[in-house]
């Protein structure tokens, strides 16, 4: 999150993702205070234990100017990027801020720095981790293997009846073990959508 970073390693040949590209957070930004017109302050990225980034900052009012160093080819040099901040009201009073893409300026809660700007994810076209896909299809394949198991029946990730010859309590014991998996399953595609 935000300046603390994911923490995620990079896995070799991955595509760029959500995960593990640096980020900027605007709600972990708001909490820290880091806001506040007037305020400077630095982010540091890590990955694992390595230092992988680090940019600073100013607030004003409704902009955030961010300041950083590349180390590309040749000698190393400083970019200054602007990223206006909006605010939404909320229902219950307040408001919600948010940044506005510097590339398309869509409102967006994160924004990464994956070249040399930091920008939406959309602009980036990032894909979910492929972390976050794998566990999911991990928890697909069990809940499947555990189905064909205990139902006579399953098919199409639904059973109704009982193997025959499993035990009552045997059955019980894996059909809780079942709908545990549904359950995660239920979430982390909720999550996956709504992230
Ligand atoms: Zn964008």
């Amino acid at each position: 999150m935000g300046g603390s970073g994911s923490g995620r390693r990079l896995g070799a040949g991955n595509k760029a993702t959500t995960d593990t590209v640096n980020r900027i957070d605007i709600r972990f930004m708001r909490k820290q205070g880091f806001l506040v017109p007037g305020v400077t302050g630095s982010l540091n990225w890590l990955r694992g234990s390595r230092p992988c980034g680090s940019i600073s900052f100013h607030s004003y009012e409704d902009e955030l100017v961010l300041q950083y160093r590349i180390n590309g080819i040749g000698e190393p040099y400083s970019v200054k990027q602007m990223v206006a901040l909006t605010r939404t009201a909320c229902h219950f009073g307040g408001d919600r801020l948010w940044f506005s893409c510097p590339s398309c300026h869509k409102r967006v809660g994160l924004l990464y720095g994956l070249h040399v700007e930091f920008k939406c994810r959309h602009c980036y076209k990032l894909s979910y981790t492929s972390q976050q896909q794998g566990y999911m299809d991990r928890v697909i394949n069990q809940k499947h293997a555990l189905g064909q198991r205990i139902f006579e029946d399953y098919s199409n990730g639904r059973g109704y009846i009982k193997r025959k010859g499993l035990h009552w309590a045997t059955f019980e014991k894996l059909h809780a073990r079942y709908q545990a998996l549904e359950q995660v399953w239920c979430k982390s595609a909720l999550n996956y959508i709504n992230s």
